[in-house]
């Protein structure tokens, strides 16, 4: 048990420990002139100049490791928000065998499908969303109505055989994405799940500090009632949403019936804009329980088709949607709290007059370390063959928000740090102890990074 405990004790003291920018791979990449594309589409020049995903193949990426960590931040506040509405996690196989997809309709002439053949010769498709699979599910179980509202869902890659693959993370053919499947006793309950689901999106959008526009949505190859779509506006986005800029209503312009349409609350003109789709919640009714006969067991023994919902995030979309919204021409932006590490502690460079206070670099990266929200969010950039300008631009560059410089003034009995705010460029210089105090309050500096505008 002691022997356990120590190992224990080892793992996560090591885990807290700021790690070494050294130690990152993070190898930045210079952005072939012919790829014209790339030069158009912000988040994936920058994504790719600094070393934060590499080209594979054609819509295909590895993701980098402090994409993971941002990554990784963007699925605890994922989690965090479908917690909010009870769902439950589970893992759907990437696997799905052609019956499933012959039974909602989705496999013939479905031609953004990779489908594949076993060594059997029976036909699969990797799964693009997983409406079939959490169907069939509920068609097997035939829960009663004690189960219900029952909200399931699953963050896993998802495959889709994109014509056009391009923007990169934005519309790549192998991708992450939050995917919720819902099950309710009848339509008017479906629609409350409707809306919690939705409200859950919006409290999110606003959580990551980006301007999201909800709009109808057009059901397209998922079918049901009704949708809407969380869109992004962006120059480079390939979705054309009108909205009200008073009330914020709108719609895809794919539902747009006249040439000039106005907003029925405020009677104004629609705004139109070019935006990403970062979301999308349908109203699905029984247009996958009937096919599959999912019923639920009402409290009399009596069987009937279950109502459902369906509701996506595209995560790794999200993640290069908000650079693309936030990020400067030069510099990655990243939502505030998604950022791969909060601080990056640059000691004196190698051979200079204050090489001899380095280890105060050290020192206070581990009092920081101490505080709850940075723990395991600080690191130490120990390049010092680097200058300390040079460190400066490149945290800067892969969007660390708070720079703490360990230099020339950091000498002496009363040693002053540079605090660097990287993304408004403000400087403080500030004692250990206020410095300390400066990042205790993780809420203030919340507030002044989130600039919230729905
Ligand atoms: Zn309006």
């Amino acid at each position: 048990m002691q022997y356990t405990s120590r190992i224990l004790h080892s793992t996560i003291k090591n885990a807290r420990k700021p790690k070494l920018m050294s130690q990152i791979l993070c190898y930045p990449e210079a952005i072939p002139k012919e790829k014209s594309a790339v030069s158009s589409c912000k988040s994936l020049k920058l994504m790719l100049h600094r070393g934060l995903i590499k080209h594979v193949s054609p819509g295909i990426f590895s993701l980098m490791p402090l994409t993971l960590r941002s990554l990784k931040k963007l699925c605890d506040l994922i989690v965090m928000s479908m917690d909010k509405v009870n769902g439950q996690k589970v893992i759907f196989p990437t696997l799905i065998q052609d019956s499933l997809m012959k039974t909602s309709g989705r496999w013939e002439g479905n031609t953004n499908l990779f489908k594949l053949k076993d060594r059997h010769a029976s036909d699969y498709c990797l799964g693009p969303t997983h409406e079939e699979i959490a169907t069939s599910l509920m068609a097997k179980l035939r829960v009663t109505y004690k189960y219900l509202p029952l909200r399931l869902y699953q963050i896993s890659t998802k495959f889709r055989d994109e014509m056009n693959p391009k923007l990169g993370l934005l519309r790549g053919r192998e991708f992450l994405m939050k995917d919720m499947y819902t099950f309710d006793t009848n339509e008017e309950n479906s629609q409350i799940t409707y809306n919690a689901v939705c409200d859950a999106y919006s409290e999110f959008f606003q959580l990551l500090g980006i301007s999201h526009i909800k709009v109808k949505g057009s059901s397209g190859d998922i079918g049901g009632k009704k949708s809407h779509e969380f869109q992004l506006p962006s120059v480079i986005g390939e979705d054309e949403i009108y909205h009200c800029p008073k009330c914020k209503e709108g719609m895809n312009s794919e539902l747009l019936e006249k040439s000039e349409p106005v907003c029925s609350t405020c009677n104004i003109p629609l705004q139109k804009c070019a935006a990403i789709e970062v979301g999308h919640a349908f109203l699905l009714g029984t247009t996958y329980s009937d096919p599959f006969q999912a019923q639920y067991d009402t409290d009399k023994h009596v069987f009937r088709n279950l109502e459902m919902g369906c509701y996506g995030l595209g995560v790794s979309r999200i993640l290069a949607a908000s650079i693309e919204h936030l990020s400067t021409a030069d510099n990655i932006r990243w939502p505030f709290l998604i950022a791969p590490f909060y601080i990056s502690v640059i000691p004196p460079k190698k051979g200079s007059k204050e090489e001899s206070i380095a280890p105060l670099a050290d020192s206070i990266a581990e009092s920081l370390s101490k505080i709850d929200w940075l723990t395991s969010n600080i690191v130490i950039d120990d390049r010092t063959h680097f200058t300390i300008g040079k460190r400066v631009q490149e945290a800067s560059g892969i969007g660390i928000p708070y720079v703490i410089v360990v230099g020339k003034h950091a000498q002496g009995d009363t040693p002053k740090f540079e605090i660097i705010d990287t993304y408004s460029d403000q400087t403080h210089m500030l004692s250990l102890e206020d410095t300390l105090q400066f990042f205790m309050d993780r809420n203030s500096l919340l507030d002044s990074h989130c600039n919230i505008t729905t």
